[in-house]
């Protein structure tokens, strides 16, 4: 997705040679931005349906070189996935969200957190969410971990490995982006994940009665299942409305709150939670 102009691709390149070599100095840039403290984290609240109160927020990273225009994180992420930088910066995003949600959020409400397959392949992930547990003091049940459907599929025994080394220590856990991979249903048991995240792409936009009925079932499935369902990308009132009707449990997206960062968030708390 690329944002309209707002990325360094977006603005200077117009052909695809530029587009390779300005890829070239967004990876070089890309080496040095955690030590020049360049990445920071908005929070996206997400809500109890159908009484909206929120329950929990999702970590979203950014990066912001100085001096040029934000990079969006579906440029970014993958490129760190690929050369390996998304295991320090994912080390400092769990140093980060539990430091934050243990010092200012409510005990009732859960930080989530997306990591990917690169960061569950390091042998150091265990330890250093450990490590941020216990340096922050946050009970590990107020921490979620949040892995797509692609990424848990494209390695599945790592993947049930790693969300059940995650309950052991009390850790959540949630597939991210479901309904997005091809392989959904038969893997809903295998994965012994708490929480199950419907991707944006499910929600119908209008009145399309099938796909709501669709989207129904899915959630019943869920449900049998005996996980919580949570629908991601809702920008509308009535959206909201019949995803709660369906029993949907928990939503998130621009009709409750935009990503927004932590001073705004500590005053939504303030406001929403008191
Ligand atoms: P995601 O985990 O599926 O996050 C949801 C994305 O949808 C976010 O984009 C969010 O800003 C956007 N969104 C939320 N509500 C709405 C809505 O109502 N409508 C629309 N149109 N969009 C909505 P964002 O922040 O650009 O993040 C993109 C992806 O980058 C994330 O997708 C996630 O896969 C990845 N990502 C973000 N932060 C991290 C991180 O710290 N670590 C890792 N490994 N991946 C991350
Ligand atoms: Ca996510
Ligand atoms: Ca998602
Ligand atoms: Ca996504």
């Amino acid at each position: 997705r690329a944002s309209g102009g707002e990325s360094w691709v977006g603005v200077y390149n117009p052909d695809m040679a530029r587009r390779a070599q300005d890829l070239l100095v967004i990876e070089t840039a890309l080496m040095g931005a955690l030590e020049r403290n360049e990445f920071s984290l908005v929070y996206q609240p997400k809500v109890l349906l159908p009484s909206r109160r929120p329950s929990g927020v999702e970590a979203l990273l950014r990066w912001n070189p100085p001096g040029r225009p934000p990079v969006p994180p579906d440029l970014f992420i993958p490129m760190a996935e690929q050369n390996g930088l998304i295991v320090p910066i994912g080390a400092w995003v769990i140093a980060e969200t539990t430091r934050f949600a243990a010092e200012h959020m409510p005990p009732s409400m859960r930080m989530s957190v997306n990591v990917s397959t690169v960061q569950f392949r390091d042998p150091g992930l265990l330890d250093a969410i450990d490590a941020a547990l216990h340096a922050s003091k946050l009970k590990p049940s107020r921490l979620e971990l949040e892995i797509t459907e692609t990424a848990a599929m494209s390695e599945l025994t790592l993947a049930i490995e790693a969300i059940r080394n995650m309950r052991n220590i009390g850790v959540r856990t949630a597939i991210d982006d479901f309904g997005t991979g091809y392989s959904s249903l038969s893997y809903l048991t295998r994965l012994e994940v708490d929480k199950i995240k419907i991707d944006q792409s499910l929600l119908p936009k209008d009145g399309d009665e099938r796909m709501w009925q669709v989207l129904n079932a899915i959630i019943e499935l869920c449900h049998a299942a005996d996980r919580e369902v949570l629908a991601e990308g809702i920008e509308s009132e009535w959206q909201a409305e019949r995803l709660a009707e369906g029993g949907c449990d928990k939503g998130q997206g621009y009709l409750f709150s935009r990503p927004i960062p932590p001073d705004a968030l500590r005053a939504y708390l303030q406001r929403e939670v008191g």
